[in-house]
């Protein structure tokens, strides 16, 4: 069999990184091909990240990593017309995760991964993937690698699978932007959200980070908001829905506008981006495998919301070290085809188990309730709780019955939504 790679890595974020290392570590040779002018480029703005598998991806080289601050305190915020709830927990010793700029974050990672022995070819767009005589042909800009295997790990739109012909939208698909995706009936705006983040200047400076959960800012579109703090800055942003979003008629840079003024935020804005987030619930996930061919983090949908934490990073780089793993025993196998190796491994690890395990709480994301009519009840129950007039003070008992019938839900609505959460 003639090839050029033992793995041709499609994208090189976290997930791509992170198998890219591990199939060289494995002793395999790898190029990742990169779309953006360097790793981050594509992945701007910041989140919050889960670093328990970066540090055994990365091991000792963890302490160096440009990660920003520990997040040490948690901030729920429910706002409603004009009211705000807010429940916080803080726990100094905490360190399981770190608020992180991607851009810089990435471009460090993908260092590591260079001096791990892996080619990184940057500007280099995929533009299609196809199978010739048992072996996979990665087009590109750039010209055509080929090679037995490939790891595909370019993100939430997916495209090498859409090539392949795994994805819904089909063989003939080929790489448009995203208001083109919206208008093909074959995208399913249910199974995304669109992720708007913002980076903002901050002038204090602390030692740790607060990671802030909000809901009630999006101008009735199904979905929430977060802060976290960076050493000099702030990312915020808003996760949307995109079949609620397709259905309202607000610009996505007006809904953050807003949002921002809201938080009451008037830092100068460093940066605005807005990407896909895949919004799959397990039973619901793409296909991970495929003769020569597994795929990792967003593009396999590996995303976890439980309300109480954002999970794609670490998920990412799991998925990515599983593959750079199952990548060394299908080559040593000679077997391309025995990528279930790959599907087993995830099985067996915390991927397929935490999404398996917050398949329920997501539905949750996935309904009316719980982005008005909740913050609504929480407030007015506040309210009353708060607020002494000339009339005799309700029960809370009645409050809530109140609340709920003239929400027009049940009460077994309710419970179900709360056995959901726990
Ligand atoms: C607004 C928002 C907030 C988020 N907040 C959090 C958070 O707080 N915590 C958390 O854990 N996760 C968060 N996530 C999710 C997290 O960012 C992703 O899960 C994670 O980045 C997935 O990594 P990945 O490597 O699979 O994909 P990506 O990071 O998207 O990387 C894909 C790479 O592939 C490249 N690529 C794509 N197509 C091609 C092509 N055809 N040819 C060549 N290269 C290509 C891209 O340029 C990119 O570099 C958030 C996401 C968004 C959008």
């Amino acid at each position: 069999m003639d090839y050029d790679v033992d793995v041709a890595i499609v994208g090189g974020g976290l997930s791509g990184l992170s198998a890219a290392i591990t199939a060289a570590k494995n002793g395999l040779s790898v190029i990742v091909l990169e779309r953006g002018d360097y790793s981050g480029s594509k992945n701007v703005s910041g989140g919050r990240m889960y670093v328990h598998s970066l540090k055994r991806l990365v091991g000792d080289k963890f302490k160096d990593a440009p990660l920003e601050l520990p997040i040490k305190k948690e901030t729920f915020e429910v706002y409603n017309n004009g009211r705000k709830t807010t429940f916080s927990f803080e726990n100094k010793e905490n360190d399981n995760s770190y608020s992180v700029l991607r851009s810089k974050f990435d471009r460090w990672l993908a260092s590591e991964a260079e001096n791990s022995g892996v080619a990184i070819s940057y500007s280099t767009l995929v533009t299609n993937v196809r199978r010739e005589d048992g072996i996979m042909v990665v087009e590109s800009n750039r010209g055509d690698i080929r090679t037995p295997l490939v790891i595909e790990s370019d993100g939430a739109s997916s495209f090498v699978s859409r090539y392949l012909g795994l994805s819904d939208i089909g063989m003939n698909y080929k790489m448009e932007n995203v208001k083109n995706l919206l208008g093909n009936n074959n995208f399913q705006a249910k199974n995304f959200m669109l992720g708007i983040k913002e980076i903002v200047e901050r002038k204090a400076e602390d030692s740790a980070g607060e990671a802030k959960t909000i809901l009630g800012l999006t101008d009735g579109i199904k979905g929430g908001g977060f802060v976290y703090t960076n050493k000099n800055s702030y990312s915020i942003g808003l996760t949307l829905k995109m079949d609620s979003l397709e259905s309202n008629n607000i610009k996505s840079h007006e809904i953050i506008e807003k949002y921002r003024e809201n938080l009451g935020m008037d830092g100068k804005i460093l940066e605005y981006s807005a990407h896909l987030i895949p919004f799959y619930r397990y039973d619901y996930l793409p296909k991970r495998y495929d003769d020569n061919l597994l795929v990792t983090g967003d593009a396999a949908g590996f995303m976890l919301n439980d309300g109480f934490t954002i999970r794609g990073m670490d998920l990412a780089i799991e998925s990515g070290m599983i593959a750079g793993n199952a990548a060394k025993k299908i080559t040593d196998s000679k077997d391309y085809s025995d990528t279930y190796i790959y599907e087993k491994m995830l099985e067996d690890s915390f991927v397929l188990k935490d999404l398996k395990a917050a398949s329920k709480i997501s539905s949750l994301f996935g309904n009316e309730r719980t982005f008005n009519v909740y913050p609504s009840i929480i407030s007015n129950l506040i309210d009353t709780m708060f607020t002494v007039t000339d009339s005799p003070r309700e029960n809370i008992k009645n409050v809530i019955r109140n609340e709920i019938k003239n929400n027009n839900i049940s009460y077994f609505t309710v419970i179900n939504d709360l056995l959901k959460v726990i």
